[in-house]
């Protein structure tokens, strides 16, 4: 999710206030991440926004060494990861380790993360964060 808009203002004000939020739809209470204007699972309409427990594992990984971007010069070398929620939902985010950019060979598919928030470009955003050994 790369910017904010009327879909993603509510995700964006729950990141400030440190939650994780999802939309659930009202036939199926189906979950989904990114927002959506309806739910992509069934098409039904949106009900409401749910508070995700911000646990999940990771997907697939990458490290990246050239900035996509001059925003984001200062902030490389950066891990990039796919993360799967326990609720379900798939988030493509940044990747933590005690609050660095972990080592290459300290990453692997599987490993639990726990979401925390961050400062990136002036937003705070949703970032996965590597459990401790
Ligand atoms: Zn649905």
């Amino acid at each position: 999710m790369k910017t904010r808009d009327h879909l993603s203002a509510t995700f964006f004000d729950g990141c400030v206030e440190g939650k994780f939020l999802l939309q659930q739809c009202s036939a199926k209470g189906h979950l989904q991440y990114p927002p959506g204007p309806v739910c992509r699972h069934c098409g039904s309409a949106i009900a409401q926004w749910v508070e995700a427990a911000r646990d999940g594992t990771v997907e697939a990984f990458s490290l990246v060494q050239r900035a996509p971007l001059p925003a984001f010069d200062a902030y490389v070398p950066y891990m990039v990861a796919v993360v799967k929620l326990s609720e379900g939902p798939i988030v493509e985010t940044w990747l933590r380790r005690d609050g660095r950019t972990p080592e290459l060979d300290k990453v692997a598919v599987g490993q639990p993360v726990t979401f925390g928030f961050e400062q990136v470009n002036g937003q705070t955003v949703p970032v996965a964060a590597l459990h401790q050994a």
